[in-house]
Protein backbone atom coordinates (compact mmCIF):
# COMPACT_ATOMS: atom_id res chain seq x y z
CA UNK A 1 0.00 0.00 0.00
CA UNK A 2 1.43 3.13 -1.16
CA UNK A 3 -0.05 5.87 0.80
CA UNK A 4 0.52 9.71 -1.64
CA UNK A 5 -0.07 12.94 0.56
CA UNK A 6 2.08 14.79 -2.34
CA UNK A 7 -0.75 16.61 -3.67
CA UNK A 8 -4.61 16.81 -4.13
CA UNK A 9 -3.94 16.28 -8.21
CA UNK A 10 -2.67 12.40 -8.00
CA UNK A 11 -6.36 11.23 -7.56
CA UNK A 12 -7.57 8.94 -10.15
CA UNK A 13 -11.09 8.99 -11.76
CA UNK A 14 -13.41 7.46 -10.25
CA UNK A 15 -15.69 4.45 -11.65
CA UNK A 16 -18.76 6.49 -11.78
CA UNK A 17 -16.94 9.79 -13.21
CA UNK A 18 -15.23 7.09 -16.07
CA UNK A 19 -18.58 5.72 -17.29
CA UNK A 20 -20.02 9.83 -17.49
CA UNK A 21 -16.65 10.31 -19.39
CA UNK A 22 -16.93 7.30 -22.09
CA UNK A 23 -20.94 8.15 -22.19
CA UNK A 24 -20.20 11.68 -22.97
CA UNK A 25 -21.53 12.93 -26.49
CA UNK A 26 -18.82 14.96 -28.18
CA UNK A 27 -17.50 17.26 -31.12
CA UNK A 28 -15.18 19.73 -31.65
CA UNK A 29 -14.91 22.72 -29.19
CA UNK A 30 -12.75 24.49 -31.14
CA UNK A 31 -15.77 25.47 -33.30
CA UNK A 32 -18.41 25.10 -30.05
CA UNK A 33 -19.71 22.40 -31.31
CA UNK A 34 -19.10 19.99 -28.28
CA UNK A 35 -21.99 19.30 -25.83
CA UNK A 36 -20.42 18.32 -23.03
CA UNK A 37 -18.15 21.11 -23.18
CA UNK A 38 -21.03 23.48 -23.58
CA UNK A 39 -22.76 22.01 -20.76
CA UNK A 40 -20.31 22.14 -18.20
CA UNK A 41 -19.58 25.63 -19.42
CA UNK A 42 -23.39 26.45 -18.55
CA UNK A 43 -23.55 24.35 -15.34
CA UNK A 44 -20.70 26.46 -14.33
CA UNK A 45 -21.47 30.18 -15.32
CA UNK A 46 -25.19 29.14 -13.67
CA UNK A 47 -23.70 28.14 -10.46
CA UNK A 48 -21.87 31.54 -9.99
CA UNK A 49 -24.54 33.80 -11.69
CA UNK A 50 -21.81 35.19 -14.19
CA UNK A 51 -22.36 35.91 -17.76
CA UNK A 52 -19.91 33.14 -19.38
CA UNK A 53 -17.12 30.39 -19.12
CA UNK A 54 -14.65 28.65 -20.59
CA UNK A 55 -13.15 25.68 -20.06
CA UNK A 56 -9.32 24.63 -20.03
CA UNK A 57 -6.66 22.42 -19.73
CA UNK A 58 -5.03 23.52 -16.71
CA UNK A 59 -5.48 26.03 -13.90
CA UNK A 60 -2.38 27.83 -15.23
CA UNK A 61 -4.01 28.79 -18.68
CA UNK A 62 -6.99 29.49 -17.12
CA UNK A 63 -4.98 32.19 -14.44
CA UNK A 64 -2.53 33.01 -17.58
CA UNK A 65 -5.88 34.20 -20.15
CA UNK A 66 -6.93 36.01 -17.17
CA UNK A 67 -3.99 37.97 -16.34
CA UNK A 68 -3.58 38.95 -19.74
CA UNK A 69 -7.18 40.04 -19.95
CA UNK A 70 -7.21 42.02 -17.06
CA UNK A 71 -3.59 43.89 -18.07
CA UNK A 72 -1.22 45.18 -20.73
CA UNK A 73 1.95 44.90 -20.89
CA UNK A 74 4.37 46.86 -18.82
CA UNK A 75 1.54 46.83 -15.67
CA UNK A 76 1.80 45.65 -12.94
CA UNK A 77 -0.28 43.10 -10.47
CA UNK A 78 -0.39 42.92 -6.49
CA UNK A 79 -0.69 39.27 -5.08
CA UNK A 80 0.59 37.87 -1.87
CA UNK A 81 4.32 36.80 -2.53
CA UNK A 82 3.48 32.95 -1.97
CA UNK A 83 0.50 33.34 -4.95
CA UNK A 84 0.68 30.53 -7.18
CA UNK A 85 0.46 33.14 -10.06
CA UNK A 86 3.98 34.48 -8.74
CA UNK A 87 5.36 30.82 -7.60
CA UNK A 88 4.44 28.14 -9.50
CA UNK A 89 3.27 29.09 -13.42
CA UNK A 90 6.56 29.06 -14.83
CA UNK A 91 7.04 32.96 -15.12
CA UNK A 92 4.01 33.50 -17.09
CA UNK A 93 3.30 36.62 -15.62
CA UNK A 94 6.34 38.57 -17.40
CA UNK A 95 6.60 35.90 -20.41
CA UNK A 96 2.73 35.88 -21.73
CA UNK A 97 1.52 39.23 -20.30
CA UNK A 98 4.73 41.55 -19.64
CA UNK A 99 3.88 42.66 -16.29
CA UNK A 100 5.45 42.32 -12.92
CA UNK A 101 4.62 41.50 -9.62
CA UNK A 102 3.63 43.59 -6.52
CA UNK A 103 3.85 41.22 -3.54
CA UNK A 104 2.44 41.77 -0.43
CA UNK A 105 3.42 39.48 2.74
CA UNK A 106 -0.08 38.03 4.11
CA UNK A 107 -1.14 36.11 6.52
CA UNK A 108 -0.68 32.30 5.28
CA UNK A 109 -1.19 33.71 1.77
CA UNK A 110 -3.93 36.18 2.52
CA UNK A 111 -3.70 39.94 1.89
CA UNK A 112 -6.02 42.52 3.44
CA UNK A 113 -7.52 45.82 1.79
CA UNK A 114 -5.16 48.09 3.31
CA UNK A 115 -1.80 46.48 2.56
CA UNK A 116 -3.59 46.63 -1.33
CA UNK A 117 -4.19 49.84 -0.87
CA UNK A 118 -1.04 50.33 0.08
CA UNK A 119 0.87 49.16 -2.86
CA UNK A 120 -0.79 50.45 -5.50
CA UNK A 121 1.01 52.80 -7.69
CA UNK A 122 -0.30 56.47 -8.09
CA UNK A 123 -2.24 56.34 -11.49
CA UNK A 124 -0.31 59.06 -12.78
CA UNK A 125 3.20 59.04 -11.51
CA UNK A 126 4.22 57.42 -14.93
CA UNK A 127 7.94 56.40 -13.48
CA UNK A 128 6.63 53.32 -12.01
CA UNK A 129 4.68 50.68 -13.59
CA UNK A 130 0.45 50.95 -13.44
CA UNK A 131 -1.41 48.81 -11.21
CA UNK A 132 -4.07 46.99 -13.15
CA UNK A 133 -5.11 43.82 -11.04
CA UNK A 134 -5.49 42.65 -7.68
CA UNK A 135 -5.01 38.33 -7.67
CA UNK A 136 -6.55 36.34 -5.16
CA UNK A 137 -6.27 32.79 -4.18
CA UNK A 138 -9.12 31.23 -1.82
CA UNK A 139 -8.16 28.98 -0.74
CA UNK A 140 -4.37 29.11 -0.48
CA UNK A 141 -1.93 26.77 -1.76
CA UNK A 142 1.41 27.80 -0.32
CA UNK A 143 -0.34 29.21 2.47
CA UNK A 144 -1.42 25.78 3.53
CA UNK A 145 -5.23 25.40 2.42
CA UNK A 146 -5.93 29.00 4.33
CA UNK A 147 -9.54 30.55 3.43
CA UNK A 148 -10.46 34.35 3.35
CA UNK A 149 -13.36 35.79 5.43
CA UNK A 150 -15.45 37.40 2.95
CA UNK A 151 -15.01 40.28 4.41
CA UNK A 152 -12.12 41.22 3.60
CA UNK A 153 -12.95 40.37 0.09
CA UNK A 154 -15.37 42.55 -0.32
CA UNK A 155 -13.04 45.43 1.68
CA UNK A 156 -10.69 44.43 -1.42
CA UNK A 157 -13.61 45.04 -3.97
CA UNK A 158 -14.07 48.18 -2.65
CA UNK A 159 -10.50 49.29 -3.16
CA UNK A 160 -10.45 47.71 -6.46
CA UNK A 161 -13.25 50.00 -7.63
CA UNK A 162 -12.21 52.95 -6.00
CA UNK A 163 -8.76 52.90 -8.17
CA UNK A 164 -10.52 51.44 -11.27
CA UNK A 165 -7.87 47.59 -10.85
CA UNK A 166 -9.47 44.19 -11.86
CA UNK A 167 -10.08 41.58 -9.16
CA UNK A 168 -9.40 37.86 -9.94
CA UNK A 169 -9.75 35.27 -8.28
CA UNK A 170 -7.22 32.05 -8.64
CA UNK A 171 -9.76 29.57 -6.87
CA UNK A 172 -8.11 26.61 -7.65
CA UNK A 173 -9.44 25.34 -4.56
CA UNK A 174 -12.22 27.09 -4.00
CA UNK A 175 -14.73 24.36 -4.05
CA UNK A 176 -12.90 23.62 -0.68
CA UNK A 177 -13.12 27.08 1.00
CA UNK A 178 -17.12 27.09 0.17
CA UNK A 179 -17.74 23.88 1.78
CA UNK A 180 -15.77 25.28 5.14
CA UNK A 181 -17.67 29.36 4.89
CA UNK A 182 -21.13 30.26 4.49
CA UNK A 183 -21.14 32.10 1.43
CA UNK A 184 -22.26 30.19 -1.70
CA UNK A 185 -20.73 30.23 -5.16
CA UNK A 186 -22.83 33.31 -6.19
CA UNK A 187 -21.62 35.39 -3.48
CA UNK A 188 -18.14 35.16 -5.67
CA UNK A 189 -20.03 35.59 -8.80
CA UNK A 190 -20.97 38.74 -7.62
CA UNK A 191 -17.45 40.52 -6.25
CA UNK A 192 -14.88 39.18 -8.66
CA UNK A 193 -14.43 40.01 -12.32
CA UNK A 194 -12.93 36.64 -13.53
CA UNK A 195 -12.81 33.24 -11.50
CA UNK A 196 -10.26 30.21 -12.22
CA UNK A 197 -11.49 26.81 -10.94
CA UNK A 198 -9.68 23.74 -10.93
CA UNK A 199 -11.01 20.36 -11.21
CA UNK A 200 -8.13 18.41 -10.64
CA UNK A 201 -7.79 19.20 -7.25
CA UNK A 202 -10.32 17.79 -4.82
CA UNK A 203 -12.71 17.36 -7.39
CA UNK A 204 -10.66 14.26 -8.97
CA UNK A 205 -10.87 14.78 -12.38
CA UNK A 206 -7.94 13.93 -15.08
CA UNK A 207 -8.05 17.31 -16.19
CA UNK A 208 -9.39 20.47 -16.83
CA UNK A 209 -10.25 24.22 -15.56
CA UNK A 210 -13.15 26.88 -15.72
CA UNK A 211 -12.46 30.36 -15.92
CA UNK A 212 -15.91 32.54 -15.24
CA UNK A 213 -16.81 36.23 -15.87
CA UNK A 214 -18.91 38.73 -17.98
CA UNK A 215 -19.33 37.74 -21.61
CA UNK A 216 -16.88 40.73 -23.18
CA UNK A 217 -14.12 38.91 -21.08
CA UNK A 218 -14.84 35.39 -21.79
CA UNK A 219 -15.47 36.30 -25.55
CA UNK A 220 -12.04 37.80 -25.35
CA UNK A 221 -10.47 34.81 -23.42
CA UNK A 222 -11.23 32.28 -26.06
CA UNK A 223 -9.18 33.93 -28.85
CA UNK A 224 -5.85 34.10 -25.48
CA UNK A 225 -6.54 30.14 -25.38
CA UNK A 226 -6.35 29.77 -29.01
CA UNK A 227 -2.69 31.99 -28.87
CA UNK A 228 -1.93 29.71 -25.90
CA UNK A 229 -2.45 26.20 -28.09
CA UNK A 230 -5.26 25.23 -25.56
CA UNK A 231 -8.37 25.14 -27.78
CA UNK A 232 -9.10 21.63 -27.63
CA UNK A 233 -11.07 19.48 -29.38
CA UNK A 234 -12.98 16.20 -28.70
CA UNK A 235 -12.99 18.06 -24.82
CA UNK A 236 -16.12 16.97 -23.85
CA UNK A 237 -14.93 13.44 -22.89
CA UNK A 238 -12.72 15.66 -20.03
CA UNK A 239 -16.06 18.39 -19.51
CA UNK A 240 -18.25 15.52 -18.64
CA UNK A 241 -15.72 14.40 -16.00
CA UNK A 242 -16.00 17.98 -14.58
CA UNK A 243 -19.76 17.89 -14.69
CA UNK A 244 -19.71 14.61 -12.98
CA UNK A 245 -17.44 15.41 -10.37
CA UNK A 246 -19.78 18.75 -9.81
CA UNK A 247 -22.72 16.85 -9.18
CA UNK A 248 -21.60 14.09 -7.20
CA UNK A 249 -18.49 14.35 -5.57
CA UNK A 250 -18.27 18.12 -4.06
CA UNK A 251 -19.68 16.95 -0.68
CA UNK A 252 -16.75 14.42 -0.21
CA UNK A 253 -13.99 17.32 0.06
CA UNK A 254 -15.72 17.38 3.73
CA UNK A 255 -13.79 14.12 4.41
CA UNK A 256 -10.69 15.67 2.84
CA UNK A 257 -10.91 18.40 6.06
CA UNK A 258 -11.98 16.08 8.76
CA UNK A 259 -8.99 13.93 7.49
CA UNK A 260 -6.29 17.01 7.81
CA UNK A 261 -7.59 18.08 10.84
CA UNK A 262 -6.81 14.35 12.37
CA UNK A 263 -3.44 14.70 10.88
CA UNK A 264 -2.88 18.16 12.24
CA UNK A 265 -4.05 16.99 15.64
CA UNK A 266 -1.49 14.14 15.83
CA UNK A 267 1.79 16.00 14.43
CA UNK A 268 0.75 19.04 17.19
CA UNK A 269 1.37 16.17 19.59
CA UNK A 270 4.40 14.82 18.29
CA UNK A 271 7.89 15.45 19.73
CA UNK A 272 9.58 16.18 16.72
CA UNK A 273 7.25 18.66 15.37
CA UNK A 274 7.79 22.30 15.99
CA UNK A 275 5.03 24.02 14.73
CA UNK A 276 1.53 23.35 12.45
CA UNK A 277 0.39 26.05 10.37
CA UNK A 278 -3.55 26.39 11.31
CA UNK A 279 -5.17 23.47 9.09
CA UNK A 280 -8.54 25.23 7.31
CA UNK A 281 -9.22 22.37 4.55
CA UNK A 282 -7.04 19.82 3.15
CA UNK A 283 -3.34 20.82 3.02
CA UNK A 284 -1.35 20.75 6.17
CA UNK A 285 2.24 22.63 6.57
CA UNK A 286 4.30 21.87 9.30
CA UNK A 287 7.67 22.24 10.52
CA UNK A 288 10.28 19.95 12.31
CA UNK A 289 12.36 20.52 15.31
CA UNK A 290 15.80 22.21 14.54
CA UNK A 291 18.18 19.27 15.18
CA UNK A 292 15.74 17.09 12.62
CA UNK A 293 16.80 16.88 9.50
CA UNK A 294 13.57 17.13 7.05
CA UNK A 295 14.60 15.00 4.18
CA UNK A 296 15.52 12.14 6.59
CA UNK A 297 12.36 12.22 7.79
CA UNK A 298 10.73 12.48 4.60
CA UNK A 299 12.46 9.15 3.83
CA UNK A 300 11.79 7.47 7.16
CA UNK A 301 8.37 7.84 5.95
CA UNK A 302 8.67 7.01 2.35
CA UNK A 303 10.19 3.63 3.72
CA UNK A 304 6.80 3.01 5.31
CA UNK A 305 5.40 3.96 1.81
CA UNK A 306 4.11 7.17 2.96
CA UNK A 307 4.91 10.15 0.48
CA UNK A 308 4.74 14.06 1.37
CA UNK A 309 7.05 16.68 0.22
CA UNK A 310 8.95 19.35 1.88
CA UNK A 311 8.70 22.95 0.17
CA UNK A 312 11.81 24.34 1.21
CA UNK A 313 12.92 26.14 4.00
CA UNK A 314 12.09 23.59 6.40
CA UNK A 315 8.47 22.96 5.42
CA UNK A 316 6.71 19.87 4.89
CA UNK A 317 3.25 19.19 3.30
CA UNK A 318 0.66 17.19 3.29
CA UNK A 319 -2.43 16.94 1.24
CA UNK A 320 -5.73 14.83 1.75
CA UNK A 321 -7.50 13.73 -1.44
CA UNK A 322 -10.42 11.47 -2.50
CA UNK A 323 -7.94 8.62 -3.03
CA UNK A 324 -6.55 8.91 0.58
CA UNK A 325 -9.29 6.03 1.91
CA UNK A 326 -9.70 6.00 5.87
CA UNK A 327 -7.94 2.48 5.63
CA UNK A 328 -4.60 4.80 4.55
CA UNK A 329 -5.27 7.67 6.77
CA UNK A 330 -5.71 5.34 9.76
CA UNK A 331 -2.29 3.71 8.95
CA UNK A 332 -0.86 7.21 8.39
CA UNK A 333 -2.05 8.30 12.16
CA UNK A 334 -0.91 5.44 14.09
CA UNK A 335 2.67 5.51 11.24
CA UNK A 336 3.21 9.61 12.62
CA UNK A 337 2.85 8.32 16.49
CA UNK A 338 4.97 5.63 16.24
CA UNK A 339 7.46 8.22 14.83
CA UNK A 340 7.74 9.63 18.30
CA UNK A 341 10.28 6.85 19.11
CA UNK A 342 12.60 6.78 16.31
CA UNK A 343 12.89 9.91 14.53
C1 LIG B 1 -2.97 23.84 -8.84
C2 LIG B 1 -3.15 25.29 -8.78
C3 LIG B 1 -3.32 26.05 -9.94
C4 LIG B 1 -3.34 25.48 -11.33
O1 LIG B 1 -2.45 24.50 -11.55
P1 LIG B 1 -2.47 23.52 -12.80
O2 LIG B 1 -1.54 22.46 -12.36
O3 LIG B 1 -1.99 24.31 -13.96
O4 LIG B 1 -3.86 23.05 -13.02
C5 LIG B 1 -3.51 27.40 -9.79
N1 LIG B 1 -3.55 27.97 -8.59
C6 LIG B 1 -3.42 27.27 -7.46
C7 LIG B 1 -3.51 27.97 -6.15
C8 LIG B 1 -3.20 25.91 -7.50
O5 LIG B 1 -3.06 25.23 -6.37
Amino acid sequence: MEVNLISDTVTKPSKGMLRAMLQASVGDDVFKEDPSVNILEQEVLDLFGMEAALFFPSGTMANQTAIKLHTQPGDQLICDHYAHVYNYEGGGVSFNSGVSCRLIQGDQGRISASQVESVINPPDFYHSPKTSLVCLENTTNKGGGAVYDFNEIKAIRKICDKNDLALHLDGARLWNALEVTPEDTKDYGRIFDTISLCLSKGLGCPVGSVLVGSKKHIHAAVRIRKILGGGMRQAGYLAAAGSFALRYQREDLNDDHRKARELEDVLKKSNYVNKVEPVSTNIIIFSLKVDKDEMIFIGKLKEKNILLISLGKGKLRMVTHRDYSQEQHNYVLTTLIKMNDYV
